[in-house]
């Protein structure tokens, strides 16, 4: 059983995007610049926006982040992201999901100008995505890519079984999962809530992606031997026995699942440090597609 080492691999991509940063530096040409606004003050998107900011800093990009009380209203925000498609000097710019129920998350993502996008999130660019045409891909999803190309693990005529339909993660991933060349080529199976009798799916899957937030729902007994796991799950588990009052667990039992796997993520340091890593290299992109 290999682990895909998202945290190793993530450090490698940050390590090669500030070998190029330096390179562009030295040739009086301006870093890529990121912007991130955060509504409100949840815990876990403050701690994932912070984390986002630590890693301009540590591949050599500016950032700015711009921060917005949890009152604030859905025209305010506009305001921002107009300012922010307008500002030459950023290049890329991402909003911190879930926002406040007083704000139209969809309005907000439509605003975004799809060149600055660097979340793939806006319709042009997920349809660009869908057609195989060159744009920014989510984050997440790229960096499971990314694993797969750097672990070189085949995809070709796999059977992949995604859990978990969201349009950040298990959409996209299953689109990408289907398209021509590699990773892909895979003949995709994507469940969801009202999928019956998921075990028997999962056991069919030669590669499964689990992207649903439910702690330790894929169990030994769900999937084949050999079977490839890559658990997206990030979910925060109440607990006064440690310091932070919680621990980080994923969607799969990792104990008992990866004597089965050949190849498994782990929770944290798999899928979660590789998204960070996307996101730069989205950034770079944009970086490249207006200079
Ligand atoms: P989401 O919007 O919360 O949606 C969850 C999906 O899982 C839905 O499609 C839902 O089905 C499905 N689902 C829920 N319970 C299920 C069950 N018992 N059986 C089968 N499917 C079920 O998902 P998300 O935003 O993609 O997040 C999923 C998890 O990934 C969360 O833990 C999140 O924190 C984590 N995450 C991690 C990263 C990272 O960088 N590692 C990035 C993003 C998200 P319905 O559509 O039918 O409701």
């Amino acid at each position: 059983m290999t682990i895909l080492d998202g945290k190793k691999i993530s450090n490698d991509i940050k390590d090669e995007i500030a070998e190029e940063v330096k390179k562009m530096k030295l040739n009086g040409e301006k870093a890529p610049h990121l912007a991130a606004v955060i509504v409100g003050n949840d815990g876990a998107s403050l701690t994932y926006v912070g984390s986002k900011v630590r890693a301009c800093e540590r591949v050599g990009f500016e950032s700015t982040l711009v921060q917005l009380p949890n009152t604030c209203s859905e025209v305010e925000l506009m305001d921002t992201i107009d300012e922010l498609n307008a500002n030459d000097d950023i290049d890329g710019f991402i909003i911190q999901l879930p926002l406040p129920p007083q704000i139209n998350t969809e309005k907000v993502l439509l605003a975004v100008d799809p060149k600055k996008d660097v979340d793939g999130f806006h319709p042009m660019n997920f349809g660009k995505m869908a057609l195989d045409m060159s744009t920014f891909i989510p984050a997440t999803p790229f960096g499971i890519l990314e694993l797969f190309d750097r672990y070189g693990v085949e995809t070709k005529g796999k059977h992949t079984v995604v859990i978990g339909r969201s349009h950040i993660v298990g959409r996209p991933m299953s689109i990408l999962m289907g398209r021509k060349g590699f990773p892909g080529n895979s003949t995709v199976t994507l469940t969801h809530s009202h999928t019956k009798n998921i075990s028997e799916i999962t056991r069919q899957a030669d590669i499964i992606i689990t992207a649903l937030g439910v702690p330790k729902f894929l169990k030994a007994d769900m999937v084949k031997e050999g079977v490839v796991v890559i658990d997206v799950g990030i979910t925060r588990v109440p607990d006064s026995t440690k310091t932070k009052g919680y621990y980080i667990t994923g969607d799969v039992d990792f104990e008992t699942v990866s004597k089965k796997a050949s190849y498994i993520t782990p929770v944290p340091g798999g899928v979660g440090p590789m998204t960070i890593a996307m996101l730069l290299k989205n950034t770079l992109l944009a970086r490249d597609m207006h200079s």
